[in-house]
Protein backbone atom coordinates (compact mmCIF):
# COMPACT_ATOMS: atom_id res chain seq x y z
CA UNK A 1 0.00 0.00 0.00
CA UNK A 2 1.78 2.69 -1.03
CA UNK A 3 -0.17 5.78 0.67
CA UNK A 4 2.15 7.83 1.67
CA UNK A 5 2.76 10.45 -1.19
CA UNK A 6 4.02 13.82 -2.85
CA UNK A 7 5.97 16.34 -1.00
CA UNK A 8 3.33 18.91 0.54
CA UNK A 9 4.56 22.07 2.00
CA UNK A 10 1.83 23.49 4.28
CA UNK A 11 1.10 19.91 6.35
CA UNK A 12 2.76 20.38 9.74
CA UNK A 13 3.35 17.57 12.03
CA UNK A 14 4.55 18.62 15.66
CA UNK A 15 8.27 17.65 16.88
CA UNK A 16 9.25 18.83 20.06
CA UNK A 17 8.23 22.28 20.67
CA UNK A 18 9.07 23.47 17.35
CA UNK A 19 6.55 22.53 14.30
CA UNK A 20 8.25 20.66 11.54
CA UNK A 21 6.77 21.53 7.76
CA UNK A 22 6.31 18.33 6.59
CA UNK A 23 6.87 16.94 3.23
CA UNK A 24 5.00 13.62 3.14
CA UNK A 25 1.33 12.82 4.65
CA UNK A 26 -1.14 9.98 3.87
CA UNK A 27 -3.09 10.57 0.88
CA UNK A 28 -6.61 8.90 2.44
CA UNK A 29 -5.56 11.07 5.90
CA UNK A 30 -6.35 8.12 7.82
CA UNK A 31 -3.85 5.60 9.19
CA UNK A 32 -3.68 2.40 7.71
CA UNK A 33 -4.75 -0.56 10.60
CA UNK A 34 -3.68 -4.13 10.46
CA UNK A 35 -6.15 -7.04 11.87
CA UNK A 36 -5.14 -6.08 15.57
CA UNK A 37 -6.19 -2.28 14.95
CA UNK A 38 -2.34 -1.45 14.74
CA UNK A 39 -0.93 0.83 12.17
CA UNK A 40 0.26 -1.44 9.30
CA UNK A 41 3.38 -0.92 7.16
CA UNK A 42 3.13 1.66 4.75
CA UNK A 43 5.79 2.32 1.90
CA UNK A 44 7.49 5.48 1.52
CA UNK A 45 7.44 6.96 -2.31
CA UNK A 46 10.10 8.69 -3.94
CA UNK A 47 8.34 12.29 -4.17
CA UNK A 48 8.03 13.58 -8.11
CA UNK A 49 10.11 15.90 -9.02
CA UNK A 50 7.99 19.26 -9.15
CA UNK A 51 10.33 19.95 -12.59
CA UNK A 52 12.18 18.22 -15.70
CA UNK A 53 15.29 16.75 -14.76
CA UNK A 54 16.74 19.37 -17.76
CA UNK A 55 14.83 22.36 -15.65
CA UNK A 56 17.59 23.68 -13.87
CA UNK A 57 20.74 24.05 -16.63
CA UNK A 58 22.34 25.41 -16.44
CA UNK A 59 22.88 25.37 -12.68
CA UNK A 60 22.67 22.08 -12.22
CA UNK A 61 22.72 19.62 -15.04
CA UNK A 62 20.08 17.26 -16.37
CA UNK A 63 22.47 14.29 -15.81
CA UNK A 64 23.28 15.07 -12.34
CA UNK A 65 19.43 15.52 -12.02
CA UNK A 66 18.31 11.90 -13.64
CA UNK A 67 21.19 10.29 -11.67
CA UNK A 68 20.29 11.87 -8.60
CA UNK A 69 16.63 11.36 -8.31
CA UNK A 70 16.08 8.56 -10.34
CA UNK A 71 18.66 6.65 -8.83
CA UNK A 72 20.16 7.78 -5.50
CA UNK A 73 16.76 9.13 -4.19
CA UNK A 74 15.13 6.34 -5.19
CA UNK A 75 17.50 3.73 -3.41
CA UNK A 76 17.23 5.77 -0.68
CA UNK A 77 13.16 5.41 -1.08
CA UNK A 78 13.45 1.65 -1.21
CA UNK A 79 16.40 0.83 1.01
CA UNK A 80 14.36 2.74 4.18
CA UNK A 81 11.36 0.99 3.40
CA UNK A 82 13.08 -2.40 3.39
CA UNK A 83 14.48 -1.51 7.07
CA UNK A 84 11.45 -0.49 8.11
CA UNK A 85 9.25 -3.76 6.93
CA UNK A 86 9.37 -5.67 10.45
CA UNK A 87 9.68 -2.96 12.50
CA UNK A 88 6.45 -1.95 13.61
CA UNK A 89 6.96 0.40 16.49
CA UNK A 90 7.49 2.45 13.49
CA UNK A 91 4.28 2.03 11.73
CA UNK A 92 1.93 4.84 11.03
CA UNK A 93 4.80 7.85 11.28
CA UNK A 94 5.41 10.52 9.33
CA UNK A 95 9.02 10.57 8.14
CA UNK A 96 9.61 13.73 10.52
CA UNK A 97 8.80 11.48 13.29
CA UNK A 98 11.03 8.62 11.94
CA UNK A 99 13.85 10.57 12.61
CA UNK A 100 12.93 12.65 15.10
CA UNK A 101 12.79 9.42 17.12
CA UNK A 102 16.07 7.83 16.49
CA UNK A 103 19.13 7.20 18.25
CA UNK A 104 22.62 6.31 17.19
CA UNK A 105 22.01 2.35 18.27
CA UNK A 106 23.63 0.24 15.60
CA UNK A 107 20.65 -1.48 15.26
CA UNK A 108 18.79 1.38 13.78
CA UNK A 109 21.89 2.39 11.30
CA UNK A 110 19.91 1.49 8.01
CA UNK A 111 17.31 3.25 9.16
CA UNK A 112 19.31 6.31 9.93
CA UNK A 113 21.11 6.71 6.51
CA UNK A 114 18.22 5.71 4.33
CA UNK A 115 16.01 7.90 6.31
CA UNK A 116 17.66 11.04 6.21
CA UNK A 117 18.35 10.20 2.52
CA UNK A 118 14.95 9.74 1.67
CA UNK A 119 14.35 12.89 4.03
CA UNK A 120 16.98 15.39 3.20
CA UNK A 121 16.76 14.54 -0.71
CA UNK A 122 12.19 15.62 -0.46
CA UNK A 123 13.61 18.75 0.91
CA UNK A 124 17.04 19.45 -1.39
CA UNK A 125 14.26 18.79 -4.55
CA UNK A 126 11.54 20.81 -3.52
CA UNK A 127 13.38 23.49 -2.69
CA UNK A 128 14.96 24.01 -6.09
CA UNK A 129 13.18 25.64 -8.66
CA UNK A 130 14.43 27.06 -12.53
CA UNK A 131 12.94 30.36 -11.50
CA UNK A 132 14.51 30.66 -8.32
CA UNK A 133 17.77 32.36 -6.70
CA UNK A 134 17.94 35.81 -6.38
CA UNK A 135 16.96 37.40 -2.43
CA UNK A 136 14.28 36.48 -0.27
CA UNK A 137 12.15 39.17 0.85
CA UNK A 138 9.62 38.94 4.03
CA UNK A 139 9.81 37.98 7.36
CA UNK A 140 12.50 35.28 6.06
CA UNK A 141 14.48 37.65 4.74
CA UNK A 142 13.89 40.14 7.87
CA UNK A 143 15.21 36.95 9.91
CA UNK A 144 17.96 36.78 8.07
CA UNK A 145 19.17 40.06 7.91
CA UNK A 146 18.89 40.45 11.81
CA UNK A 147 20.72 37.68 12.26
CA UNK A 148 23.32 37.28 9.81
CA UNK A 149 23.43 41.95 9.21
CA UNK A 150 22.63 41.19 5.45
CA UNK A 151 21.99 38.49 3.04
CA UNK A 152 25.88 38.27 1.47
CA UNK A 153 27.24 37.49 5.31
CA UNK A 154 24.25 35.06 5.24
CA UNK A 155 25.50 33.53 1.67
CA UNK A 156 29.02 33.35 2.69
CA UNK A 157 28.51 31.64 6.07
CA UNK A 158 26.31 29.31 4.81
CA UNK A 159 28.67 28.52 1.65
CA UNK A 160 31.37 28.22 4.04
CA UNK A 161 30.00 25.61 5.56
CA UNK A 162 29.24 23.65 2.61
CA UNK A 163 32.90 23.87 1.86
CA UNK A 164 33.82 22.91 5.14
CA UNK A 165 32.21 19.55 5.29
CA UNK A 166 34.85 16.47 5.44
CA UNK A 167 33.47 13.92 2.96
CA UNK A 168 29.77 13.36 2.45
CA UNK A 169 27.65 15.21 4.18
CA UNK A 170 25.03 18.23 4.09
CA UNK A 171 25.31 21.77 5.13
CA UNK A 172 21.69 23.89 6.78
CA UNK A 173 19.35 26.29 7.73
CA UNK A 174 18.03 25.24 10.89
CA UNK A 175 15.53 26.84 13.30
CA UNK A 176 17.42 25.79 16.68
CA UNK A 177 15.54 24.75 19.56
CA UNK A 178 15.70 28.47 20.59
CA UNK A 179 13.90 29.19 17.77
CA UNK A 180 17.13 31.31 16.48
CA UNK A 181 18.26 30.34 12.74
CA UNK A 182 21.64 29.09 12.64
CA UNK A 183 23.92 27.26 10.13
CA UNK A 184 25.15 24.02 10.92
CA UNK A 185 26.08 20.64 9.20
CA UNK A 186 25.49 17.05 9.20
CA UNK A 187 27.62 13.94 8.08
CA UNK A 188 26.59 11.42 5.62
CA UNK A 189 23.00 11.28 5.52
CA UNK A 190 22.11 12.18 9.09
CA UNK A 191 19.48 14.96 9.46
CA UNK A 192 18.72 18.15 11.53
CA UNK A 193 15.68 16.63 12.36
CA UNK A 194 17.60 13.71 14.58
CA UNK A 195 17.70 15.49 17.93
CA UNK A 196 19.51 12.24 19.46
CA UNK A 197 21.98 11.83 17.35
CA UNK A 198 23.54 15.53 15.27
CA UNK A 199 25.57 18.06 17.39
CA UNK A 200 22.85 21.09 16.25
CA UNK A 201 19.42 19.29 16.31
CA UNK A 202 16.61 21.94 15.16
CA UNK A 203 14.02 21.89 11.63
CA UNK A 204 15.63 22.47 8.73
CA UNK A 205 14.67 25.70 6.47
CA UNK A 206 17.15 24.87 4.08
CA UNK A 207 19.60 22.28 2.85
CA UNK A 208 22.72 21.67 0.26
CA UNK A 209 23.68 18.59 -0.60
CA UNK A 210 27.53 18.22 -0.85
CA UNK A 211 28.01 14.52 -1.67
CA UNK A 212 30.15 14.36 -4.74
CA UNK A 213 27.02 12.99 -6.48
CA UNK A 214 25.27 16.40 -6.50
CA UNK A 215 27.72 17.89 -8.32
CA UNK A 216 30.88 16.17 -9.42
CA UNK A 217 29.48 15.25 -13.17
CA UNK A 218 29.79 18.92 -13.96
CA UNK A 219 31.71 20.50 -11.69
CA UNK A 220 34.36 17.66 -10.51
CA UNK A 221 36.49 18.82 -7.55
CA UNK A 222 35.21 22.13 -7.56
CA UNK A 223 32.32 22.12 -4.78
CA UNK A 224 32.28 25.83 -4.60
CA UNK A 225 31.50 26.62 -8.08
CA UNK A 226 28.63 23.95 -6.96
CA UNK A 227 27.33 25.89 -4.36
CA UNK A 228 27.02 29.24 -5.82
CA UNK A 229 24.89 27.37 -8.51
CA UNK A 230 22.81 25.81 -6.25
CA UNK A 231 22.30 29.46 -4.65
CA UNK A 232 21.19 30.42 -8.40
CA UNK A 233 18.26 27.71 -7.77
CA UNK A 234 17.03 27.96 -4.19
CA UNK A 235 13.39 28.73 -3.88
CA UNK A 236 13.25 30.87 -2.00
CA UNK A 237 9.08 30.81 -1.84
CA UNK A 238 9.21 27.74 -0.78
CA UNK A 239 12.07 27.95 1.91
CA UNK A 240 10.26 31.25 2.89
CA UNK A 241 6.53 28.98 3.68
CA UNK A 242 8.85 25.99 5.71
CA UNK A 243 10.44 29.13 7.98
CA UNK A 244 6.66 30.43 8.39
CA UNK A 245 5.49 26.98 9.36
CA UNK A 246 8.25 26.24 11.87
CA UNK A 247 7.88 29.68 13.89
CA UNK A 248 4.36 29.32 13.93
MN1 LIG B 1 22.42 13.28 -2.72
Amino acid sequence: MDKRSFIKLSGMVTAGALITPSLTFCTNGEKQVDQNNKPAFEKFILPTLPYGYDALEPHIDAQTMEIHHGKHHASYTSKLNAALEGRDSFYGMQIEDVLDRLTADDDLVAIRNNGGGYYNHSLYFETMDPSGGGVPGGILGEAINARYGNFESFKDEFSNEAKGVFGSGWAWLILDKNRQLQISSTPNQDSPLMKNIVETPGTPILGIDVWEHAYYLKHQNKRSDYIDAFFSVINWDKVAARFSSATK
